[in-house]
């Protein structure tokens, strides 16, 4: 037995340095880390191909259904860890590294971030690729390969500073080019009709190409692909141009193509709103539309029989022109009568909404649509008046007849993205128990009462591959010591861990690996800021996009009213508290951004002020990513989740921090709801108002000027932020941001101010409460299991896809 295995490990390690020679191209003794990180990575890879090819040879042989998750986004981070892990390769991989004196710890850092998303809409489709991977499900993600993905955040004076995210400037290890996998993806132009016959000539068109990333599940049963297009001009170059001395207008072509390709839309819960992202969501809807129709002809060969064969979920509206596309396949290029393509497209395509926000709604100004994709807005037509014809035949009148319409016919005439998602699918779900109940009163309400069928719940999940296992190995060890294994394949029986949660040892276990966690994350930050933290402190952590919904604002308010009370009152008891902050902004959403700069400037006086004795310090984590995410995650006591009540879909940043350990203190809001079901009452810190309790205020004329002159410590902490106690050098800076709050409070700041305060407090004598304390932290990892991704896949593949 032995021996076989040291057989297997010595097989590995001469892989790996035939590998080096072979692939890279480098002697041992010349090789530098990079060319062993690559080596590494190209070994790993051969054993997930073999997989791969069977995973597919599989499916195809059973003549499975499949399913097709379209985004605009993979938030994938890293994958060397990951992939290890779920190859059961890592201790392999460990072995075989340091026969040559390396640390694999140390080769997995120089792995770029593959920074494809703007946050928890992208981080949720990869977690959902991997537990479709994982629960054995046929899966394609399909989506862009940006070339500089999301950007990279500097901090220069407190300000964000927005740098070109170069992840792909050392090639990518982990990709394989399908060159014979190429559309057409044709704009503009004009429709012909001839007969029956339609025929649409577009006026240019770009060669969109298959690059393909495997994703392995947990303990390698399935090897999916995640295949992502990129565009490439249809000529390279105009030699006629460049031959009479137009050198720039000879590559213009390649131009246009690169562009398409070139950056995601760094904007998260606004719509971009420019017709490059028009021409971003057609492009690679289009080419991923037209693959899963080559593939199904390919095999099946009669086109009728598609919904048996394909689910086509689209992750917000981004990809719902997919509707007009398949229609447009199905009628002019296979010949189907208007009415069965129809049907045939519901049965194929299901939607996910990720916002109740009306100002986030995707719509497109109804010319440039036309001029853009002139064949699908005639289909769009036909697809609305369709829909409206079943409107008024159930009795709807003409102002539910003006909401359910897919174009918006108020001002300037838009195409509605949600309303045609919504018109030609068969499953319209929400991501969160209260989010779905809001759609169905709020975005949905006409065209829910028009198909009440349509609208079901599948609230959010996250891997605990990566999100436990891999970011908290020492957290994994002791609940593996604790419970036994079964809860890494099924995350539910995390729920053996409630019987412990009075277990002393347990505890005690548990807070030492936070502990070394806490160390860990300081060291980081002293390496990488030079800020000294306390790792007995408690670590209070605020890391998601910085938007105004998410209130970053109302904790640094009751940062500076705590700074505030612990300067008057030095003589208490105060809890020593690390604070820390992380995320990006819309580069155009000035409030957002000054939100990170009132965060750097607090935290420049309060850790410079010898007065709070280090009782209080305040960080700005830079460049928040998928990395920093599994660093800082593992080190938080608390979790921060204080969106305004009905504003935050779901949330998955408040799952993965209870699933390692940290309380949360949140609003009833999003998935929180259910968090709070989950771990019980006692276990989590809710304040504030309810969504009801918001819609309320705001329909009531809610005065937040007479709620600060009733909170004392609300009002010094405004003023002192409004008068530039934390901006000598801009004493107006926040002037602005702090007239908001004075003049209409939209996100409830004020209101909810006292509310969170009081909690702040009791968050204080919890901590004091040190066994208290553990035992809290214990029933949140312990019930929290539910909130895996593989629970929520395999709900929509129950429900929506018919696939399980
Ligand atoms: C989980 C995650 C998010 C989503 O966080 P929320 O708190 O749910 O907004 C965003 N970005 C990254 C990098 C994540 O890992």
């Amino acid at each position: 037995m032995l021996d076989s295995k040291n057989a297997f490990q010595s097989e590995f390690d001469e892989h790996i340095v035939r590998v080096l020679r072979h692939r890279i191209g480098k002697d041992e003794k010349a090789a530098k880390k990079h060319d062993w990180y690559n080596a590494s990575i190209y070994a790993l890879r051969d054993a997930i191909i073999d997989r791969w090819i069977e995973s597919t040879r599989r499916t195809y042989d059973a003549g499975d259904k499949r399913v097709y998750y379209l985004s605009m986004e993979f938030l994938i981070g890293r994958l060397l860890r990951d992939a290890l892990s779920n190859m059961g390769m890592t201790r392999q991989m460990e072995q075989a590294l340091r026969a040559h004196g390396l640390d694999l710890a140390e080769l997995e850092e120089l792995e770029p971030d593959a920074a494809l998303g703007n946050g928890g809409l992208g981080r949720l489709a990869a977690c959902f690729m991997e537990s479709l991977a994982t629960l054995d499900i046929p899966a394609y993600g399909y989506g862009i390969r940006y070339v500089n993905g999301m950007f990279r955040q500097r901090i220069s004076d407190g300000w964000q500073v927005e740098l070109p995210e170069t992840w792909l400037a050392h090639g990518n290890p982990w990709e394989f080019d399908r060159m014979e996998c190429s559309y057409r993806i044709g704009f503009g132009g004009e429709v012909v009709a001839k007969g029956d016959h339609v025929t649409w000539n577009p006026a240019e068109a770009v060669e969109a190409t298959a690059v393909d990333t495997p994703v392995v599940g947990w303990r390698g049963k399935r090897v999916n692909t995640l295949r992502l297009w990129t565009a490439s001009p249809l000529d390279p170059i105009r030699l006629d141009a460049f031959n009479a001395g137009d050198h720039f207008g000879a590559l213009e072509e390649q131009v246009r193509a690169d562009s398409l390709v070139r950056v995601l839309y760094p904007a998260d819960q606004t719509p971009a709103g420019q017709e490059l992202r028009l021409r971003q969501e057609y492009f690679f809807t289009a080419a991923s539309v037209q693959d899963i129709v080559r593939r199904h002809m390919q095999y099946e060969n009669d086109i009728r029989t598609l919904p048996e064969k394909a689910a086509i979920q689209l992750n917000d509206t981004h990809p719902s022109v997919a509707v007009a596309e398949l229609m447009r396949l199905f009628v002019d290029e296979h010949g189907l009568e208007f009415n069965e393509a129809w049907a045939l497209c519901q049965k194929t395509v299901s939607y996910t909404n990720h916002t109740l926000l009306p100002e986030a709604l995707e719509s497109w100004p109804l010319p440039l649509f036309e001029r853009l994709l002139p064949r699908h807005m005639q289909i769009i037509y036909a697809i609305n008046s369709r829909v409206l014809r079943e409107a008024r035949k159930a009795g709807c009148d003409d102002a539910q007849i003006a909401a359910i319409s897919l174009i918006d016919e108020g001002g300037e005439r838009r195409v509605r993205m949600a309303n045609l998602a919504f018109a030609g699918a068969h499953s319209i779900n929400g991501v969160a128990a209260l989010h779905t109940e809001l759609m169905k009163e709020t975005v949905f309400a006409d065209l829910h009462r028009l198909y009440p069928d349509r609208i079901n719940n599948k609230t959010n999940g996250v891997t605990p591959r990566r999100w436990l296992q891999q970011c908290n190995p020492g957290l994994t060890k002791v609940i593996r010591d604790a419970i036994g294994d079964e809860f890494l394949d099924d995350a539910a029986k995390l729920t053996a861990l409630n019987a412990l949660a009075g277990d002393a040892a347990l505890g005690e276990r548990i807070a030492e690996v936070k502990r070394s966690n806490k160390v860990a994350l300081s060291d980081y930050i002293k390496r990488t800021m030079g800020i000294r933290l306390d790792p007995d402190a408690l670590f209070d952590v605020q890391i998601k996009r910085i938007h105004e919904y998410k209130r970053q604002l109302l904790n640094l308010i009751e940062t500076v009213a705590l700074y505030d009370q612990i300067r008057s009152h030095p003589e208490r008891d105060w809890i020593p508290r690390v604070k820390i902050f992380g995320g990006k902004a819309a580069p155009s959403y000035h409030n957002a951004k000054l939100v990170i700069k009132l965060a750097n400037d607090i935290a420049r006086r309060v850790n410079a002020d010898p007065s709070v004795g280090g009782l209080l310090k305040v960080v700005f984590v830079p460049n928040y990513n998928v990395s920093l995410a599994e660093r800082i995650i593992p080190a938080a006591d608390l979790s921060e989740q204080i969106s305004t009540a009905g504003m935050e879909a779901s949330g998955t940043g408040n799952m993965k921090f209870a699933l390692n350990g940290a309380l949360t203190i949140g609003t009833l809001d999003g998935a929180n709801v259910e968090i709070r079901d989950h771990v019980g009452d006692e276990n989590i810190v809710i304040f504030g108002l309810t969504a009801e309790d918001v819609a309320e205020k705001r329909a009531d004329g809610y005065n937040p000027r007479e709620v600060i002159e009733g909170s004392r410590e609300l009002g010094q902490a405004l003023s002192a932020i409004a008068s530039g106690v934390f901006s000598p050098d801009d004493p107006n800076r926040y002037t602005g941001l702090v007239g908001g709050i004075y003049d209409h409070d939209w996100f409830m700041c004020a209101a909810d101010f006292d509310s969170y305060a009081a909690a702040q407090r009791s968050v204080d004598a919890r901590w004091e409460d040190k066994a208290g304390w553990r035992a809290a932290a214990i029933r949140n990892i312990a019930n929290v299991g539910w909130f895996s991704s593989d629970r929520t896949i395999s709900e929509y593949a129950k429900d929506i896809w018919k696939v399980m």
